[in-house]
């Protein structure tokens, strides 16, 4: 299994760094998230031992009993899945990058709990380019005003933007939802740098079109059972 993991990630690592190459990007602007949903704490360890530098995880819960085992500064924890406001103050204790803020009520309640234990607190805001209804996010017309607003709340950072494309079995094909975010994040402008954008099935094309933050799991841990 760890040999398998560090095959696995100098492979993913190899096809960020030969896309970037491709869209004349530097490789150091891309890292990867390991996303470690589902997977046991052991096997999370032996990735940072393989040399994974930022998890990400889907369930406040899940990620507390993993960061509790495994300390919580061998690496950086992101969130990337969706968030309750009731779970807003374990987030700003467990999570360095919040990927998922998709109201300004979620952002006023992190900014409340992060005053309250005298910390700020990164995060992204996450855009449902498509309009799927399953999809979290805020609408594509409506990101630039909550971006505004969250620039208003004193202790939070906001650091970029995230996207997750409808599932399709040709990469290609979600770039276009790729290239809006970034359009987006360059209408914008600052304080917006991360692009959180790309998963197993399509990293390549979503570094292709800016991604500074993948997300990959099973390309790295094998299929979640
Ligand atoms: C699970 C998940 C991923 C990783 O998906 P893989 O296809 O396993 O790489 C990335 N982003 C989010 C938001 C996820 O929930």
């Amino acid at each position: 299994m760890a040999t398998d993991l560090a095959r696995n990630l100098a492979r993913i690592r190899e096809r960020i760094d030969a896309a970037c190459l491709r869209a004349g990007r530097d490789p150091g602007e891309v890292r990867l998230v390991a996303v470690s949903k589902t997977v046991p704490a052991e096997i999370v360890e032996a990735g940072i031992e393989a040399g994974l530098t930022i998890l990400g995880e889907n369930y406040v819960q899940e990620a507390e009993a993993k960061i509790e085992s495994i300390g919580r500064t061998r690496a950086a924890w992101h969130f990337i899945g969706r968030l309750q406001t009731n779970k807003a103050r374990y987030a700003v204790r467990l999570f360095d990058l919040i990927h998922s803020v998709d109201s300004f009520k979620l952002a006023r309640e992190l900014d409340k709990r992060a005053a309250g234990q005298g910390s700020r607190q990164a995060v992204l805001v996450q855009v449902n380019v498509s309009g799927e209804a399953t999809k979290g996010g805020t609408a594509l017309d409506q990101a630039a005003e909550l971006v505004d607003r969250i620039g208003g709340l004193p202790n939070l950072d906001l650091k970029g933007l995230m996207t997750m494309p409808p599932f399709f079995d040709q990469p290609d094909r979600a770039r276009p939802y790729f290239a809006s975010l970034r359009e987006l994040k360059d209408r914008i402008g600052p304080p917006l740098v991360e692009l959180s954008m790309g998963m197993s099935g399509d990293f390549e094309a979503a570094v292709e079109e800016g991604a500074t933050l993948v997300r990959v799991g099973t390309a790295l841990f094998g299929s979640r059972s």
